[in-house]
This record gives structure tokens, C-alpha cells and sequence, in this order.
């Protein structure tokens, strides 16, 4: 039994960092910020966290004895069972660094890396919308949409460990080309960055006009809209038959004010899921918006 009552929480975006100390609740007891700037190289990278946790360390007085580990979200791809980052979109210059070898060695404590859509499901798993679930399918609808999984309370691994990619299920075969290659792939149909772009396309600025214009009844904006909304039901009927989770968490900052929207079709497209016990699924919100990265790094470590 371990002894141990924190762990360091360290959530890496393409633009800003977080990085903090969690407890076993999943509450953040303190937490700091700052620019990620993956531009300055690699090893300015980590410096910066080893920085951030010593900081951290310090202002809490709590000590390195007192830590699980360190536990890593970041953007894919990537592979955990090694440390190596495989992403030079969202973070340049990084790709093929291995992030858990310096921080293994400077604290001495386990290190945990994985893709940051599973940090996030595993948090809301943890301390969040799908407490104490066993089998959780978490949607994240942002610049893209990023899928996390939990299968029996632990996070669905393929080849190497990696994770699969549920923003590419092709959900319209004559829909618009992903970069991907493939056609009408969810991320392409309802992601944050697509619904702007279509928006674009009528002389709306951003996705939240769109939202509006929609609302005001405008029949473009509706097109827009619902081609998103239901292209969501269809992945969640999808994810529903292929892992029967206990709840589908929708995540990401386009959530934040449209859930409702999104949450009413896809339930209704699981009446149609008459093969299996599909009252028992929950369609969700989630709960902890930007922390669920933090805190589900932590878990990483809490986890073992
Ligand atoms: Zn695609």
C-alpha cells in the first residue's frame, strides 16, 4: 500500500502548459501556467517543467517523498511505453524527444506519458462527469476531435500502445476530404476548426456566429449545424456498438455552450442500438473543462 498522498500533474498543449499538484480526490491544490513555445528546442522545454515542479514543490512544501510520480498528457501522436513525442504540428522541433527520461532522472520518480485525450477521459473517470466508471468513451471537440477510451477502468491501447482515433470513424462517405486521406471523417464534419471553416465558406466569422445564425433560423447556418450534430450522434451510435461504455463524455471547448445541442440526437440515435442494453449508456457532459488534463495526468501515477 502506498503511502504516498500527491502526484505531479503536467498538461502539454501546443500553446500553454499546465503543470500541478493533485491529490488522491483529484483536487488541484495548486497549479501553475505558462507558454509552452515548443520553437525554443527541446531541452528549454523540459527545463521549463523541472522549473514549474520545483516551484511547486516549494510554494506547497509538500516533498518529492511525498509523490506517486509524475504523470504526462500531451499531444499524440506518441508512444507511452517508450516517452518519445511523434507530433511536429502541434509541437515542432520536439518530434522523437523522449519527455519521461529527463524527469525520471532529475526527480527519481516514476514518469507516466500518454496522448492528452486520454489523460482527459481518464480524469473525467477519476474526479469528474464519469466518476468511478469502469468503461468510458470521451469525445473531445476542439481544434480536432480527440477520442479517449477506458476499458474496464483502463485506457484502450493499440500497436505500440497507442491510441485509436475515433475523429477519423468515416461518418459520411460523399462528405468533404479530411487530411487524413479518407472522406467525411467526424473531426472534418463537427470539429471546432470545421464548423468555422464552413462558416467561412457563407461570410461568418467564427464557429460562435455560426452557432448563432443557426439559433436566428438562418437555413445555411442550420445545414452547418446539424451536419455536425448529427455526424456526433452517428460516432456515438458507432462507439456505443463497438464498446458498450457505461458513459460517452463530450469534452472540448465547443461543448462548453452547445452540449445540449449535440447530447439530444445522439441519444436518440442510441434508441436505435436495440441489440444491446443501450439504456444503461449515459450521453454526458463533462465536468472539468481544462483541468481534466491535469488531473488525469495525475491519475496516471495514482493509477498504479
Ligand atoms: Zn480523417
Amino acid at each position: 500500500v502506498s503511502s504516498t498522498l500527491w502526484a505531479i500533474g503536467i498538461d502539454i498543449g501546443g500553446t500553454k502548459t499546465a503543470v500541478g499538484l493533485v491529490d488522491r480526490e483529484g483536487m488541484i491544490k495548486h497549479h501553475i501556467e505558462f507558454p509552452t513555445r515548443p520553437q525554443d528546442g527541446f531541452a528549454a522545454g523540459v527545463d521549463r517543467l523541472v522549473m514549474a515542479v520545483e516551484d511547486i514543490l516549494r510554494q506547497t512544501a509538500v516533498s518529492r517523498e511525498l509523490l506517486s510520480g509524475i504523470g504526462i498528457g500531451c499531444p499524440g501522436p506518441l508512444r507511452p511505453n517508450t516517452g518519445t513525442l511523434h507530433n511536429p504540428y502541434t509541437l515542432p522541433g520536439w518530434e522523437g524527444c523522449n519527455l519521461i527520461k529527463p524527469l525520471a532522472t532529475q526527480f527519481g520518480l516514476p514518469v507516466r506519458l500518454e496522448n492528452d485525450a486520454d489523460t482527459a477521459v481518464l480524469g473525467e473517470a477519476f474526479a469528474g462527469a464519469a466518476r468511478q466508471a469502469r468503461h468510458v468513451v470521451m469525445l473531445t471537440f476542439g481544434t480536432g476531435v480527440g477520442s479517449g477510451i477506458l476499458v474496464d477502468g483502463r485506457i484502450y491501447r493499440g500497436v505500440d500502445g497507442e491510441h485509436p482515433e475515433a475523429g477519423h470513424l468515416p461518418i459520411d462517405p460523399n462528405g468533404p476530404e479530411c487530411y487524413c486521406g479518407g472522406r467525411g471523417c467526424l473531426e472534418i464534419l463537427a470539429s471546432g476548426t470545421a464548423i468555422a471553416a464552413a462558416g467561412r465558406g457563407h461570410g461568418y466569422p467564427d464557429g460562435q456566429s455560426v452557432f448563432a445564425a443557426a439559433d436566428r433560423g438562418n437555413p445555411q447556418a442550420c445545414l452547418i449545424v446539424d451536419g455536425a450534430v448529427q455526424a456526433t450522434a452517428k460516432a456515438c451510435w458507432m462507439l456505443v456498438h463497438t464498446f458498450l461504455p457505461e458513459y460517452i463524455v463530450l469534452g472540448g471547448g465547443l461543448m462548453d455552450h452547445q452540449f445540449d445541442r449535440f447530447a439530444a440526437p445522439a441519444r436518440q440515435a442510441l434508441r436505435l442500438a436495440t441489440q444491446i442494453p443501450r439504456d444503461r449508456v449515459r450521453i454526458c457532459a463533462a465536468q472539468l473543462g481544462n483541468r481534466a488534463g491535469l488531473v488525469g495526468a495525475a491519475a496516471l501515477v495514482f493509477e498504479r
